[in-house]
């Protein structure tokens, strides 16, 4: 986002200060006063992926990996994130593999893509080709794979009201996609 056009934190908490008012509570009890802060601030941690570029993390590579062209395999990535809906919670598991060619990253920093695309206003599926895009286009593998699982508070605590059930998302590229053999080996690598 433009930072010229970015609002004040201020003005942040005055928006909170209305939706409680509008709600019917009063802001000016003890137990709210220090509410609008505390939210504005929470939402500053859940957001703050607008203010990164997940490109950066995979800038740094590694080339000497010795003819390792097999599959790598980062699994059971924890995320929260919120849906662009309802601005609820959903939250799961990233799983994220590559097969390199000529270069490597850091396995810390598949995790850290995740969570630069997990911390903004989100829907699972863009979540999921944007990280497998980003991985792509930087590292440009012979394949990409991320399969993302996570259950939506918006469905299970509010709307339909289906507790448990979970979303599975999952984008594939170049040799994950052409390949039978390799994705199969990618499904049963992240079981
Ligand atoms: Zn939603």
């Amino acid at each position: 986002m433009n930072s010229a056009n970015r609002p004040t934190r201020e003005e942040a908490e005055q928006a909170v200060r209305t939706i409680l008012l509008w709600g019917g509570e009063n802001p000016d009890r003890d137990g709210l006063i220090e509410t609008p802060k505390r939210v504005a601030k929470m939402y500053e941690e859940i957001l703050a992926g607008y203010h990164i570029d997940p490109k950066e993390y995979l800038q740094k590579t590694f080339g000497e990996i010795d003819k390792y062209d097999e599959v790598i395999v980062l699994r059971d990535i924890s995320f929260e994130s919120l849906c662009e809906h309802h601005m609820m919670p959903f939250v799961g598991k990233a799983h994220v593999a590559y097969i390199p060619d000529k270069r490597v990253v850091g396995i810390s920093k598949l995790a850290r893509v995740v969570d630069a695309f997990a911390k903004r206003l989100q829907i699972q599926e863009r979540m999921t080709s944007e990280i497998a895009g980003t991985i792509n286009e930087v590292l440009q593998p012979r394949g990409v794979a991320v399969v993302i699982e996570a259950v939506h508070q918006c469905m299970t605590n509010r709307g339909v009201h289906k507790p448990g059930v979970s979303m599975q998302t999952s984008a594939l590229t170049g040799l994950f996609r052409t390949n039978p053999q390799t994705r199969a080996e990618f499904f049963s690598l992240i079981k």
